[in-house]
């Protein structure tokens, strides 16, 4: 491993269905390792899988990664000096190194077919093709040269295996975990090239890191068992010193921490866990992503950040900038790391106040016409947003929050103030509105200085009149500063409310 490359990361992804907020978070610690470090980030698309290729995941990636601002350097819709980026398109490459470890005896043909293993497992519920039972097996080790030979002339369906030494430890240095070992005597010989003449993940992934000059790998914790049979592929293949630096990043775990985050925990406790909305081709089941839920990109983002990793001081809200300059590989945790929705949604509404009205107010406006309504004008709507900003999680609670501004409710929580209802307080808001007639200026502060003056002449109590005076406005107990609203509604809007209410409790 040599210290002063350049750096090449990679986010390698199989197409396979939706993507996982961990596989987000696992292209995104690539990313800002390469960012930080003058770097490149490459997508590469892990497809050689032809039984669990799925048409659309790889659009489906790109966008994702797309929304999320982790902008590839090099992928197959970008490519540079290092493609074809998607490994069926190198299917050429693999068997040529397949063959050179069988010369190299560090691995050998193996003849035994699909029902011929089933039939293995059957009799030996932990059957594992290793070092333990080669010998008993059909493959180049057992039969001889020419049983061998003959086998491949007559075109004898064969996959290419992977000779594990016995008796060896397989160390190396995790960026993230210090020193991990692997004693060879417990892994199994596993197949490089199939039958089809696809690699395995394990050739493809190595032959690939090493032929696009890959630097650092950042992936998720699952591949760490497999570490150690990349590793000695690297050096069956006399590319030790050009290994990459490994990172094994921790685990998103459930909510309760007991065990790995899956699409289902999403669905059972009613959260996203895929980036976007992702529907099944073949089922037509649609799950739903951050984006669709509601997520800004830069929350989405800062809180994956989060996700075994922090700073070291208490700030959480970040910029994709700031994380670039923050982001360092000593600080990520090697405990896996629960999942929080309603930290998420903390960062949501972080970020929804942080986020310029501008870049809001076209999702905004799509709440209009999803409610068929005329759109209101724009400084209106802006002023209106600015106002309930502070209140929403989601874009889309734009309309819990200000749906009164525009439609004027029918139904007013009456029950809240009923009970305590007289005369005296008609007639102080009988006044009220006719002497708003007459008021020349209509703005929150001096709606506010009038109304508690008005308050303290008539010997009533703020509280008892204040509260009465939103609920004709807004409907219910709720909402923002009420002198604020009633100067956003104008004054007809004002004195209409007030006329209703008062109606009703007549
Ligand atoms: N294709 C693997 C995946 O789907 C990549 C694992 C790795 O980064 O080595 O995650």
């Amino acid at each position: 491993m040599s210290s002063q490359r350049e750096v090449r990361v990679r986010f390698a992804p199989s197409p396979t269905g939706g993507l996982h907020l961990g596989g987000v978070r696992t292209a995104l610690f690539n990313y800002l390792f390469a960012k930080q470090h003058g770097g490149d980030f490459i997508l590469r698309v892990e497809d050689t899988d032809q039984t669990r290729f799925v048409p659309g995941a790889e659009e489906y990636i790109n966008d994702c990664l797309d929304w999320c601002g982790i902008l590839p350097d090099e992928s197959p819709s970008k490519p540079a000096a290092f493609g074809p980026y998607r490994q069926s398109e190198r299917k050429a490459s693999y068997r040529r190194f397949a063959e050179e470890l069988i010369e190299s005896g560090y691995a050998y043909y193996a003849f035994d077919t699909a029902e011929e293993l089933e039939e293995q497992r059957k009799v030996h519920p932990n059957f594992r093709y290793s070092h333990e039972n080669r010998l008993n097996l059909r493959n180049s080790l057992s039969f001889n040269t020419e049983q061998t030979n003959s086998l491949l002339a007559a075109g004898t369906p064969h996959t290419i295996r992977i000779k594990i030494p016995t008796e060896q430890t397989v160390y190396f240095e995790d960026m993230i975990r210090g020193a991990v070992t692997f004693d060879t005597n417990l892994i199994d010989d596993k197949v490089l090239l199939k039958a089809d003449g696809m690699p395995t993940y394990h050739l493809a992934v190595v032959v690939d890191d090493k032929a696009m000059e890959i630097s650092h790998v950042f992936r998720g914790e699952e591949w760490l068992p497999s570490a150690p049979v990349h590793i000695l592929l690297w050096e069956y293949l006399g590319w030790k010193e050009q290994m990459p630096n490994w990172a094994h990043l921790p685990l998103i775990l459930k909510p309760d921490g007991k065990g790995k985050l899956s699409k289902r925990d999403g669905d059972r406790l009613g959260f996203p866990v895929y980036a976007m909305n992702w529907t099944d081709p073949k089922t037509g089941d649609l799950t739903k992503g951050f984006r669709e839920t509601g997520f800004l990109p830069e929350a989405f983002v800062n809180m994956l950040a989060t996700l075994g990793w922090n700073d070291g001081t208490e700030k959480e809200l970040f910029t994709m900038a700031e994380l670039i300059a923050a982001f360092s590989v000593e600080r990520i945790s090697k405990a896996g790391a629960k999942y929080d929705f309603e930290k998420a949604k903390w960062y949501n509404h972080e970020w929804m106040k942080a986020t310029p009205n501008a870049e809001l107010l076209p999702q905004v406006e799509a709440i209009f016409k999803q409610h068929e309504l005329e759109l209101p004008s724009q400084p209106y709507l802006n002023d209106i947003l600015s106002l309930v900003k502070e209140r929403m999680t989601f874009v889309e609670d734009f309309w819990q929050q200000a749906s009164f501004f525009f439609v004027q409710p029918e139904e007013l929580d009456l029950n809240a103030i009923k009970g305590k209802w007289n005369a005296d307080k008609t007639a102080f808001f009988e006044e009220l509105t006719a002497e708003f007639e007459s008021l020349s200026q209509w703005n929150a502060e001096d709606l506010g200085a009038f109304f508690k003056e008005k308050v303290a002449s008539s010997g009533m109590k703020i509280g008892e009149l204040m509260m009465p005076f939103r609920i004709m406005l807004v409907g219910g107990k709720f909402g923002p500063d009420v002198f604020k609203i009633a100067e956003l509604l104008g004054k007809k809007g004002v004195i209409d409310r007030v006329a209703y209410a008062l109606g009703l409790l007549q």
